[in-house]
């Protein structure tokens, strides 16, 4: 095997399974075959391809579900029946698909890499740029229009070089930008906790952490249906195979909300179920990310779910250990920290390469399944120490079937200085303050649960059960949301902010009024309680106008107990 290089393609045996060279010695190589090896015998052929890990890039990715090395799924279903045999390949794009390609550079231009020689409507809602790839360019000499292959040739430079609509990447390297820009906007999810409280920027990466049946599968498809961003790919890594099963049913049958259209027409589905060989899950991570680049490259925002980088992690350890590489902490490899410390660098907000300047991004969010719920394990803390926000799900919240499960005692978010400004101009000025205001009561509530716990809640003074009644209310009516209610599933950041400041609003004028004599029994007789729990299901469009009317109504029937 001289002249093999390490993370080389190659075929392995008469079957030609396919892998990867993961250690060199003098001429001899280790193979990570992505398939189950059994039956292979000694004498076999292994031929090197002499390239790593190549993605296929083009029209087409949009609606597919691929499994960890871009094989697509449902064409080997329909060659090879409900049992995929080894060593199957498929092309990653439909070579006989025709798409129309509508130039847009012309004879005579000089190009670079990055710009744009083309598109072509990939699916209803998004419009696929045909780019020079990076590292290449010239002046075009020739550039065609019309129904084309991918295969097919769109444009000629003249030193001869042809460019077709496919780019081939390799897998585990980052697409190169211009420069990258800070995360400054918001990752819109529609999920309350998370937008008010924990939020994450466009181009940043939240990990969402928990112990078995949480809710991160949940909360991760809920992002992948509502979260603010153009393209979706969501990567199914080693999770068990019914729970894929149900991703893979049912994200073709969902409707796009902003487009009624299906939400396949801008999602990815990369599915690597936990029985499938080891390696590949590993592999499916740096597949689900660079299809994210491609799409940021043309100026996309885009969201990419990780479920779960766990077994990433685990992929890691199991081919380490084969390795026999010295173990780090829990048997991870000790290059645990700096290989999701790569990976988590590939997000972000950027400038395009191409004189457009185009800008995208990626946004990670990756579910963390610590065995045992147990927050102090290697992959959990590795992840932690490089995030921007951590949404910690609670076991215990997950009991009392409080979801989202995410407590808000222990999560945290690194962006909100940054997004601050973007709240302030396009939702309310005094939406920090809000904020804040309602987790100093949720805070505060937390304190005063040691003390409840001890001597009971009527022990407390008039002010302090009032905190205890509005964090209630905020728990109950403002964190919890169901993520499969017709109305509630999404809520509109302006929805939030309202809601929000009504509570508040709410627990202001009660403590106005306890200091000018009024009894809490008195104040907490207006039965205001039941209209704040329906305050979810007032649709986002009128939610702005409705609510503001109800804090004006709780404002003037409170203020009528005082006696002056
Ligand atoms: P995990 O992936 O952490 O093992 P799941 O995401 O499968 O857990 O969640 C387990 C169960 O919790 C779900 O089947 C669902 O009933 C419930 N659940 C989780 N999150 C929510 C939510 N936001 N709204 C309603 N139910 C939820």
């Amino acid at each position: 095997m001289a002249g093999a290089k390490m993370y080389d393609v190659a075929f392995v045996g008469e079957l030609r399974l396919i892998g990867e060279i993961i250690r060199l010695e003098g001429d001899e190589v280790t193979v990570q075959v992505y398939e189950d090896t059994s039956g292979l015998g000694v004498g076999e052929r292994i031929v090197c391809t002499e390239q790593p890990l190549l993605l296929e890039l083009g029209p087409g990715m949009l609606s597919s579900i691929y499994d960890g090395v871009q094989r697509r799924l449902p064409e080997l279903g329909e060659k090879y029946g409900e049992y995929i045999s080894r060593g199957t390949v498929s092309d990653p794009l439909d070579r006989n698909r025709e798409w129309e390609f509508i130039p847009l550079a012309e004879v005579g231009q000089v190009v670079g890499p990055g710009d744009a020689l083309g598109y072509v409507q990939e699916t209803e809602v998004i419009r696929h740029l045909i780019m020079v790839p990076p590292g290449q360019g010239g002046r075009i000499a020739e550039i065609k229009s019309g129904l084309m292959k991918v295969t097919d040739t769109v444009a000629v430079t003249e030193d001869g070089t042809e460019f077709t609509m496919i780019q081939r990447w390799p897998a585990r390297v980052a697409r190169p930008v211009v420069r990258k820009l800070d995360p400054e906007i918001p990752f819109i999810t529609g999920t309350r906790i998370l937008d008010t409280f924990f939020p994450v920027a466009q181009g940043g990466y939240s990990i969402i952490p928990g112990g078995f049946g949480t809710g991160k599968t949940v909360t991760e498809q809920t992002l992948a249906k509502w979260a603010r961003a153009d393209v979706v790919i969501y990567v199914g890594c080693g999770e068990r195979g019914n729970e894929m099963t149900d991703v893979l049913t049912e994200f073709p049958q969902l409707e796009d909300t902003r487009t009624g259209l299906p939400l396949m027409k801008r999602t990815i589905l990369v599915a690597n179920t936990s029985n499938m060989p080891v390696a590949a899950r590993e592999a499916s991570i740096y597949t689900g990310i660079t299809m994210a680049e491609y799409y940021r490259d043309m100026g996309y925002d885009v969201a990419m779910m990780a479920d779960s980088t766990s077994r990433w992690g685990e992929a890691l350890r199991e081919v380490s250990g084969r390795l026999e590489e010295m173990p780090g902490e829990e048997g991870y490899p000790a290059y645990l920290a700096t290989r999701l410390a790569d990976f988590y660098e590939r997000c972000g907000r950027a400038v395009c390469l191409g004189s457009e300047g185009r800008v995208g991004s990626i946004t990670v969010v990756g579910a963390v399944s610590p065995p045992g719920g147990d927050f102090s394990e290697p992959m959990t803390q590795n992840s932690l120490r490089i995030s921007g926000s951590f949404w910690a799900l609670d076991t215990s919240l997950a009991h009392r079937r409080h979801f989202p499960a995410i407590s808000w005692m222990k999560s945290y978010s690194l962006y909100l200085d940054q997004i601050e400004d973007w709240y302030a101009e396009n939702i309310a000025l005094d939406w920090k303050q809000v904020r804040d205001k309602a987790m100093m009561i949720l805070q505060k509530e937390d304190e005063l649960q040691e003390i409840v716990q001890l001597v009971g809640p009527d022990a407390l003074p008039e002010f302090a059960r009032a905190v205890l009644e509005v964090a209630r209310i905020l728990r109950e009516d403002f964190l919890q949301q169901f993520a499969f209610s017709d109305v509630d599933a999404y809520c509109e950041p302006k929805k939030q902010y309202h809601m929000l400041k009504i509570i508040v609003t709410y627990y202001d004028l009660l403590q106005e009024v306890l200091v000018k004599g009024v009894t809490l029994k008195e104040a907490l007789a207006i039965p205001f309680r039941q209209r704040l729990a329906r305050m979810k299901d007032i649709p986002n469009e009128e939610a702005p106008e409705k609510l503001a009317l109800l804090e004006t109504e709780i404002q003037t029937e409170l203020r009528k107990l005082i006696r002056y």
